[in-house]
């Protein structure tokens, strides 16, 4: 529900993924106000995500989709606010907090950045060009478009696992290229792959241009990261899963970072700026799941809730 009206309340939450909807959940229901600014859909990464199946209470999986709107229906009877704006400047050391989006300016008491991570890209030629005509950042969104033809994932992790293996269902070849000689997916991932026949392995192997033809994606070449030998490989698309980068930007020299740019806080979520948490993808951790993510939420809203109430 959008509230047009109100700009203060005990606890803003920034994105509206499974960590800012839990915290927001557990933060309405410990009897704060709450709002969620969102610049995009309410998901994140989970609600692109076409069946969840690590997720608990869900034997035969759960749709990204469902999830997140049963989340946010979920937040909505406990009287949580949602805004579909994106924070475009934020103050997080002024009390109350102050965030602009492009229409209003917010203040909250406490902060919850839950703002997740996006698709780093892999700077190639051809990449920019063609994203959104064959360069895509998510199987599950732009698979369909490739029914029944050759594709490339790009990446070893568990985003191009389970990229590949969902195209492989779809698409008549997927063909995978890594720059190592093995993946860095999860035993499982990497068990269920090597079972498809229509999975093509290109390790060793980085992607030097994406080659188009009347405005699409027409192929790629990759490089062999030893012998540097090349080779064309024709395809109508090219999946990008080579990571994620935190969305730090709009709080750009206000919170404590770790290398890569993850907000560094202890395991409740607490940073070191005073009413600042953080929740979810975008804290430096190991295991980035919905599972730790909705764990995350409920824990940064209890902390939330404890320093509003000291
Ligand atoms: P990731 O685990 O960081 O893997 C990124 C992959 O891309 C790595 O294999 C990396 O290669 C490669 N890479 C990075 N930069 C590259 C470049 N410039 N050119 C070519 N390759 C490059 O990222 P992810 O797979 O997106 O996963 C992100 C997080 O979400 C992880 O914690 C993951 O476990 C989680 N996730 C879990 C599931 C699941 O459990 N089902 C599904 C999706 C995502 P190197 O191996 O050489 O580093």
């Amino acid at each position: 529900m959008e509230q047009e009206a109100r700009t203060s309340y005990d606890v803003a939450v920034v994105g509206a993924g499974p960590a800012g909807l839990t915290a927001a959940l557990y933060a309405a229901r410990a009897g704060l106000s709450v709002v969620v600014l969102e610049a995009l859909m309410p998901g994140g990464q989970m609600g692109e995500t076409g069946r969840i199946d690590n997720y608990p209470g869900f034997p035969e999986g759960v749709s990204g989709f469902d999830l997140t709107m049963q989340m946010q229906e979920q937040c909505t009877r406990f009287g949580v606010d949602f805004v579909n704006e994106g924070l475009v400047a934020s103050d997080l050391a002024a009390a109350p907090k102050r965030l602009e989006t492009a229409s209003r300016t917010f203040e909250a008491r406490a902060v919850i950045v839950a703002t997740g991570t996006h698709s780093r890209k892999l700077g190639v030629p051809g990449e920019a060009e063609f994203a959104g005509r064959g360069v895509s950042y998510c199987a599950t969104c732009d698979g369909n478009f490739f029914r029944g033809k050759t594709v490339v994932v790009v990446g070893g992790g568990n985003t191009a696992a389970a990229d590949a293996i969902y195209l492989a269902r779809i698409c008549e070849t997927v063909h995978l290229v890594h720059r190592r000689d093995r993946l860095r997916a999860t035993a499982a991932e990497q068990h269920r792959i090597a079972a498809i026949d229509n999975v093509v392995f290109h390790l060793n192997k980085t992607v030097r241009t994406i080659e188009g033809d009347g405005g699409a994606v027409s192929g790629l070449v990759i490089e062999d990261v030893q012998t540097g030998a090349t080779e064309d490989i024709p395809a109508s698309a090219v999946f990008v899963a080579v990571g994620k980068v935190p969305n730090t930007d709009v709080f750009a020299g206000q919170l404590p970072l770790d290398e890569a740019g993850y907000v560094v806080a202890d395991e409740s979520g607490v940073t070191s700026v005073p009413g600042v948490f953080v929740a979810g993808d975008v804290r430096a951790k190991r295991l980035r799941q919905v599972a730790t993510a909705v764990g995350d939420g409920a824990n940064a809203a209890e902390v939330a809730a404890e320093w509003l109430a000291s």
